[in-house]
């Protein structure tokens, strides 16, 4: 953890600019899914998945798990990644379900996503400093919109990050 990151965050309250430019103070960070999808495609990437979850996942679809790792995972980072396929928006993650809801990007796996989706936005490397939360937000338009996410949360969620 960067104790940059820390020096940051943990002094609350925290402070962004708003649109107008002024600058606002809160005790945390707003955060709302607009399910755009976004954050599980573009640029190949990486979705790193650890033991348990692999096991869960293998579970879920009802395969082996060393057919899971054959068909939905590849090696990255020192570790274990799903695969993307490329689409029409980029490179999807392998469970990503654009098809379901018309206009919606579902995750496929949701409830046993990687904890890496389970903790986006709150990731270490998007704490460090108040740019990186927005260059975050560049991509992400959930950022700074929707109900406010309390600082103790947030500070929880950055810690079970693995990124
Ligand atoms: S990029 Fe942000 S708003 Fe879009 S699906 Fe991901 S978390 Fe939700
Ligand atoms: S597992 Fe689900 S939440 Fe994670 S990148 Fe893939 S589609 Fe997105």
């Amino acid at each position: 953890m960067s104790p940059d990151g820390d020096a940051w965050y943990e002094a609350a309250p925290f402070g962004l600019a708003d649109a107008d430019g002024r600058r606002r103070v809160e005790d945390g960070l707003r955060f709302s899914c607009t399910m755009c999808g976004n954050c599980c495609s573009g640029v190949p990437g990486t979705v790193m998945v650890n033991v348990r979850e692999i096991v869960a996942l293998a579970e879920r679809l009802g395969v082996r798990e060393d057919d899971f790792l054959q068909r939905y995972t590849k090696v990255a980072d020192g570790g274990v990644s799903l695969v993307e396929r490329l689409t029409a928006y980029g490179w999807d993650c392998v469970f990503l379900d654009r098809t379901s809801v018309p206009g919606i990007a579902l995750c496929g796996v949701y409830s046993d996503r990687p904890e890496q989706c389970r903790t986006w936005p709150f990731w270490k490397r998007n704490l460090v400093d108040e740019r990186s939360w927005a260059r975050a937000s560049a991509t992400c338009p959930g950022i700074n919109r929707g109900p406010l996410h309390p600082a103790s949360m947030v500070r929880l969620t950055r810690d079970a990050s693995p990124i």
